[in-house]
């Protein structure tokens, strides 16, 4: 009888925290502008800072004519610098771009160019992005670019949901509530977004979203992702 209940009994629990893509040492994360990595997938950055990967994020934008009216011109540089410190990115692999807001279209081959130099100093395994249905104008031309600079290797679309009609969650990353609470630890350095009165720079909506994301796997919190292609 005892033979049968050990046989029944639920296997020794094997996975760790370290689990997550465990051959995926290097992941490029690519931000139209400076606070999109963080609002898209920055519990996912704190899960793989955590589990020791080397995370890289590259921003397009300081999006200064975005900036509430009074700030000087590098206020989003100067957040971004906080927020990927927050989110435990090492200062050289955040890197940041001055290309206009609402202004990529007519640099995409410059953007081509700079995602070629990381593609071959980074040298990643995977790349988040902003999805294909993004409709944002700087958002398709950082998708579009990416896409042809990292065909050959695993591209994840983030969710941005004020910038969809649809969005296609293929995967789902689930995240513990200290990386929740990191996501907000870094999305609260952006204080020219909560000046600016952004519904989606709110603890209800992240907290929520990852909620919802999080009940379709039956856990408690997760990020969604639209797979572009999957390497392994
Ligand atoms: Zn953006």
């Amino acid at each position: 009888m005892r033979i049968i209940q050990d046989a029944l009994a639920a296997p020794e629990q094997t996975v760790t925290r370290d689990a997550f893509y465990p051959t995926l040492e290097r992941i490029l994360i690519l931000a139209p502008h400076t606070d999109d990595a963080e609002l898209g997938c920055g519990a996912t950055i704190a899960r793989l800072v955590e589990a020791g990967r080397e995370v890289y994020l590259a921003a397009f934008s300081r999006a200064e004519a975005s900036l509430p009216l009074g700030s000087k011109p590098n206020r989003l540089g100067e957040e971004f610098v906080k927020a990927t410190d927050t989110l435990g990115i090492v200062e050289e692999r955040a890197v940041i771009y001055n290309y206009p807001v609402r202004e990529l279209t007519y640099h995409r081959q410059e953007i081509l160019e700079e995602l070629i130099a990381l593609r071959c100093k980074i040298k990643p395994q995977a790349v988040l992005l902003p999805a294909a249905t993004d409709l944002h104008q700087d958002h398709q031309v950082v998708h579009l670019e990416g896409v042809r600079a990292f065909k050959d290797i695993t591209v994840w679309g983030y969710e941005l949901p004020w910038n969809h009609v649809t969005f296609s969650a293929h995967a789902f990353v689930t995240v513990q509530l200290r990386h929740l609470q990191k996501k907000w630890d870094a999305l609260k350095c952006y204080e020219s977004q909560f000046e600016l009165g952004r519904s989606y720079f709110s603890w209800e909506f992240i907290a929520g979203l990852a909620r919802v994301r999080g009940t379709q796997v039956h856990e408690q919190y997760a990020e969604a992702f639209e797979v572009i292609r999957v390497k392994c």
